[in-house]
């Protein structure tokens, strides 16, 4: 058959497995630990790997194998592995890398705040160095690479809470020039706006708990690897730290992707009114969107995520600029929820110097640009007059 196009693929991808009684048009709920076959011969052939098939859910389950497959298709990539969150989904595309004591990772400052965490605590532990540098700035990272002779460089195709969107085929070209392998985490993107894997990445991850599942009820996390010879290390680390995906969990998610093209078309067209009618507010300094950019970056996101869209988040930065506007501002909201995620259906709201930048000292965030009067928005599929609305009393207050 054709080749059919994204928004086709994001409601069929994965679903409808040949089952010996015919196709359920909605993968089921596999909720089982072990699959048994009808002779020890059977057994032995699936678990040597030549009959294909799942013995013990650990190692693998349809329902996640629908999943995974889904996420294979619309990331362009050979093999998918999901696991438990995020977070596990990015511990395990970075073992797939190859890291071993003494090896590098060159990633970008902004990154999610526990990714470093992440690269600090876990992998700095078995030796492995972390370095940073500006990826909105590619001579920046041109010179780390060629300093740091790094391994992996890791980067997010929209930083978290500037909304940069980085420049992800230059990035990959860097990394090829230095022999070094680059890991995406497109969380913020989703597969409907950005595929990373078709524009140099190796892998590509997602924490599903955002907008792949999109409706703040399931956490997961995805690896797809643009290569098959990746395989084996996402899976292994799968069986072996076991942070795997719960069959429900799969179940959600694959339920969200069906939607996530209508969702995400909603939202960044309510995130770009939004930003819009924001942005020469005096209550404001200014409105991060990336379509509205101040440095004329409108042409490199053009070129990044699907055009016209910017995403589906908005950041504001209050004009009084503390801690307590920020704080009174979102206590002062009725429709927008309070939250630390994003992603979903429904708009939320969350203080970045508090919340995901909290770690980091007032000194660190400055130089980040996090100042205590910057709020991120995650916005939903609502009115967006509604939404307007209720910013709008919020930052009377
Ligand atoms: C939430 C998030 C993660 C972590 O995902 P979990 O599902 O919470 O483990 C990683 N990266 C980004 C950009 C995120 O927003």
């Amino acid at each position: 058959m054709k080749k059919k196009r994204l928004r086709t693929e994001l409601v069929h991808a994965g679903e409808r497995r040949q089952l010996p009684i015919g196709r359920p048009v909605a993968t089921p709920i596999y909720a089982t630990s072990a699959f048994t076959y009808d002779s020890m011969e059977e057994v032995d052939q699936v678990f040597s790997g030549e009959g294909g098939d799942f013995v013990y859910t650990r190692y693998g389950n349809p329902t996640i194998a629908a999943l995974e497959d889904a996420l294979v298709t619309l990331e362009g990539g050979t093999a998918a592995c999901a696991y438990g969150s995020g977070m596990a989904a990015l511990h395990a595309s970075l073992f797939a890398c190859g890291l071993t004591p003494g090896s590098t990772v060159l990633a970008s400052r902004d990154l999610y705040g526990a990714t470093f965490a992440l690269l600090e605590k876990v992998f700095g532990i078995a030796g492995v160095k972390t370095v940073t540098a500006d990826f909105n700035d590619l001579e920046a990272v041109r010179a780390e690479a060629v300093a740091a002779k790094p391994t992996v460089l890791l980067a997010e195709t929209i930083s978290n809470p500037l909304l940069k969107v980085c420049d992800l085929a230059a990035i990959a070209a860097i990394g090829k020039e230095a022999g070094a392998r680059l890991v995406v985490d497109n969380t913020f993107a989703s597969p409907f706006l950005c595929q990373p894997l078709t524009l140099g990445a190796d892998f590509v991850i997602h924490s599903a708990t955002k907008y792949l599942g999109g409706h703040g009820d399931a956490m997961g996390g995805v690896a797809v690897a643009k290569q098959e010879h990746d395989r084996l290390a996402l899976v292994s680390i799968m069986k072996l730290a076991g942070g795997v995906m719960s069959v429900w969990e799969a179940h959600q998610i694959l339920r969200g992707v069906k939607t996530l093209g209508l969702r995400l078309e909603r939202q960044c067209d309510n995130a770009r009114k939004i930003a819009e009618h924001f942005r020469n507010d005096s209550r404001l300094v200014r409105v991060h969107y990336p379509t509205l950019s101040a440095d004329g970056a409108e042409a490199l996101v053009g070129r990044v995520l699907l055009p016209p869209h910017g995403g589906a988040l908005v950041s504001i930065e209050l004009k009084e600029n503390t801690r307590e506007a920020a704080y009174r501002f979102m206590n002062s909201l009725q429709l927008c929820v309070r939250l630390t995620s994003l992603g979903d259906v429904f708009t939320g709201v969350s203080h970045s110097a508090s919340s995901s930048h909290r770690e980091l000292s007032p000194a660190q965030r400055k130089r980040l640009g996090i100042t205590e009067g910057l709020v991120r928005i995650s916005v939903g599929i609502e009115d967006v007059n509604d939404i307007i609305e209720d910013v709008d009393q919020a930052l009377s207050k």
